[in-house]
């Protein structure tokens, strides 16, 4: 089968044709050139009025487009482009269906680019495809645009606010997933994690659609609970799971730190011991799975609050709001007897805390714990994939391509992504 065949089978332009098809050389590598034209008595159309219009002139010089390599060589597409003349708009370099005539790469390749960089590191996409990261970026910047462009924001009753740390220091994104049973997917993101970010949020959303929202998950970062508070006075603000644990998480932290200092006797068993505390049980290696089994015949002040974390675990399974009330009473009397300090904030901060906690049992139907945390993850992953990212911009296309669940262009033929 000829290529223009291919072609033709995959991306036919109405008005252009594809004629002579031939290896070049670019940049010291071999090419498929793949020459087009314009129908012979074809009129070009107005880039801004899409209107057939008389042509100006044509340039003599052929403009390369970037296309889906083949078998291992970029292949371009080149064409002399008319200059029309619009009676509206005046002379403009015509509309072509391919590009966005500004950009010497094609919209398919764009979006070939752009399903890839869902799955690779931009940097392992561009090596792959034998392209430049620019160009991978533009393309997911152009996908992305396009995607929260055409997206729908309609029946979204339920969020959950993230904030989750960027590059080195103290810098910090939120980020607002919908969390909806019926869509889950990243809304938003912003710099900081002041009010004024998640204002900012709100003031995209507009106040037609705030009235909507019945739920919004988050920790306990005071910022956010007060513009909540003011933003969303109807909606049930609900501490989630998620958050709740990492707070554990860094009581056990910081337990375990202290005793590795100053108890040279536990030290060989708590090395290496962080993630064994931290990690969910079903999520240890099997090493770590031998070294849990090990510390929990010690008698460690780090063993002890690791086993009220897991017992406090049980309140995620209450059926009825009052049992699990019962619970948390009874978890912190039990905290508040042991001499483990920062267990017993965490305990403060439960009892403080206990009416957005014990929302979550209000929810109907209630909402998926979990959600938040598979999220947080995933940007994690996300962030990391992106490692080098300099600019926050890029970081931000990136969240959205992976999480946003964007539409995507619609093109006449999927390539194998
Ligand atoms: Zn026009």
């Amino acid at each position: 089968m000829l290529i223009k065949t291919l072609l033709n089978k995959i991306e036919k332009f109405s008005s252009f044709v594809y004629s002579k098809i031939y290896f070049g050389v670019r940049g010291f590598k071999d090419c498929i050139i793949v020459e087009v034209h314009h129908r012979k008595k074809s009129k070009g159309k107005c880039p801004i009025c899409l209107r057939r219009c008389s042509t100006y002139d044509t340039s003599q010089k052929a403009r390369l487009f970037s296309y889906v390599p083949l078998w291992g060589y970029p292949v371009y597409f080149s064409y002399k482009p008319r200059r029309v003349h619009c009676k509206e708009h005046g002379i403009l370099t015509e509309y072509l269906p391919w590009s966005n005539g500004k950009e010497r790469i094609t919209t398919t390749y764009k979006i070939f680019l752009g399903h890839w960089a869902k799955r690779l590191s931009w940097a392992e996409v561009a090596e792959v495809f034998r392209t430049s990261w620019d160009s991978v970026a533009s393309s997911v910047k152009w996908v992305v645009e396009y995607g929260l462009e055409h997206r729908m924001l309609d029946k979204i009753y339920s969020i959950g606010i993230d904030e989750i740390q960027v590059f080195k220091g103290h810098h910090y994104m939120t980020l607002v997933y919908q969390i909806d049973a019926h869509c889950k997917r990243l809304l938003w993101c912003g710099k900081d994690r002041t009010s004024k970010t998640l204002l900012r949020f709100f003031r995209f959303l507009g106040k037609e659609k705030a009235l909507l929202l019945k739920y919004v998950c988050t920790d306990m970062w005071q910022p956010y609970l007060r513009v909540i508070k003011k933003k969303v006075p109807q909606a049930l603000n609900i501490l989630d799971r998620f958050h709740i644990m990492k707070k554990f998480n860094e009581a056990i932290d910081t337990i375990r730190r202290e005793e590795y200092r100053l108890n040279d006797e536990s030290q060989p068993y708590l090395k290496n011991a962080r993630w064994v505390l931290l990690k969910r049980e079903e999520n240890l290696t099997d090493k770590q799975f031998l070294k849990l089994k090990d510390l929990l015949k010690r008698e460690l002040k780090s063993i002890k609050a690791y086993l009220l974390k897991k017992d406090f675990l049980r309140f995620w399974d209450y059926k009825y709001k009052k049992s699990a009330a019962k619970f948390l009473k009874k978890w912190c009397t039990r905290t508040n007897r042991t001499k483990l300090g920062p267990m017993k904030k965490v305990s403060k901060m439960l009892s403080e805390r206990q009416e957005l906690i014990m929302n979550w049992f209000d929810t109907n139907p209630r909402l998926s714990s979990g959600i938040i945390e598979g999220f947080n993850n995933k940007a994690k992953l996300t962030i990391k994939k992106a490692y080098g990212f300099k600019d926050e911009k890029y970081l931000k296309y990136a969240l959205y391509l992976t999480l946003g669940k964007l539409p995507m262009p619609k093109v006449t033929h999927r390539f194998n992504c």
